[in-house]
């Protein structure tokens, strides 16, 4: 029987969160297809990560370990999964819509014969086959795709699946795809770890975001507050990265992050269509505008039409009471 693989992401031998969802899911829709789990692992602790990732559900995980392995190029670590992919005979492959998972679905579907579903958010099986959902127009509809062909590459969105459960240990085996040394065209020189150890936007469950009715850089300590009483990391709009207020490792939208966090709250941030692109698939939206005709009040959950300086330190002041600390 055909199977499932997913491509485990890892850092420093721990799995990346939206790798656990790809598990999840994986596991899910192997059961609704009858299907066999298995999953596969590459790179500078690879085998710690499959002892963790193995306990979530796949029969089986390969480890792929070894220099031409040791850094992430999407060519090689491409070959990697559909090597994988072939050994385990699995026709639909799963992955994290990370940073990475959206290099390497391409790549490793491009090497069995395919294109890439990317950044789905649901996934379904009607008559044997996958139905995936994904948002398409910066997310003004939801397009059904299914694959028409033998093997799927997909890949999913943080946030919008649910990790599995931790169960029985599945085995864990060394892996050869044969990527050969000679052929790389990127080597990987160095990699730089960012000056600040922070959550990721794309698997935060809780963010905060402020745009350009914020004033000025010196007045996001009002957001920094508040997603430090919510226990969330802080977003921005373009407007304030091209302003130079925050790094665009903070944005949001169709240029910068697409993100589906628990709870997302924008302050002073109009909802321009570019930023609704990166997080409409928020679970729960709150916005703080002072123009109840902003276009951010369409898609909020709950809306206060309010000066951002007024509302906020009130809201900060009643999230720290509710918790007991103010
Ligand atoms: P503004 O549009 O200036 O809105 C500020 C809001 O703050 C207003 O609604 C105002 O009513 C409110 N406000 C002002 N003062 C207060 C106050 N005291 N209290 C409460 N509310 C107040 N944008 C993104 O965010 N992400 C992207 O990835 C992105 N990509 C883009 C790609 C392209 C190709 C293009 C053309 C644009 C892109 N944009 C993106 C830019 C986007 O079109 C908007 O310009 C931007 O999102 C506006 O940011 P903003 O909401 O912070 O600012």
């Amino acid at each position: 029987m055909a199977g499932i693989l997913v491509y485990v992401e890892q850092k420093d031998g721990a799995p990346k969160k939206s790798s656990l969802e790809a598990l999840g899911e994986g596991a899910r829709l192997a059961k609704a297809l009858g299907a066999p789990l298995g999953a596969v692992v590459i790179g500078p602790g690879a085998a710690a990560a499959a002892a963790v990732a193995a306990r979530r559900g796949p029969a089986k995980v390969l480890v792929v370990e070894g220099p031409a392995a040791a850094a992430f190029r999407p060519a090689s670590y491409g070959r990697a999964v559909a090597a994988a992919a072939r050994a385990l005979d699995a026709t639909v492959v799963l992955m994290g819509a990370s940073a990475q998972g959206r290099d390497l679905a391409p790549a490793a579907a491009a090497r069995l014969g395919t294109s890439p579903v990317s950044d789905c958010t649901g996934a379904s099986v009607e008559g044997g086959k996958v139905a995936w959902t994904r948002p398409v127009y910066a997310g003004k509809a939801l397009a059904r795709v299914v694959n028409g062909g033998p093997v799927t590459v997909a890949s999913l969105r943080p946030n919008a699946f649910e990790p599995g459960p931790e169960g029985t240990a599945g085995a864990v085996e060394a892996f050869d795809p044969g990527i050969p040394e000679g052929d790389l065209l990127v080597v990987v020189k160095e990699v730089m770890a960012a000056a600040a150890k922070r959550v990721d936007l794309t698997e935060a469950d809780i963010i905060v975001s402020g745009g350009r009715g914020l004033k000025g850089p010196e007045h996001f300590g009002l957001v920094e507050g508040l997603a430090a009483a919510l226990g969330g990391v802080v977003g921005a709009s373009r407007a304030v990265v091209d302003a130079g207020w925050r790094p665009h490792a903070e944005q949001v939208g169709q240029t910068g992050k697409t993100v589906s966090p628990k709870l997302y709250v924008a302050l002073g941030i109009s909802g321009a269509i570019q930023h609704l692109a990166g997080m409409t698939s928020s679970r729960c939206i709150v916005a703080v505008n002072k123009d109840a005709d902003a276009p951010i009040f369409k898609v909020a959950d709950y809306g206060i039409v309010g000066d951002v300086f007024e509302v906020v330190p009130a809201l900060t002041k009643a999230v720290l009471a509710a918790k007991g600390g103010g």
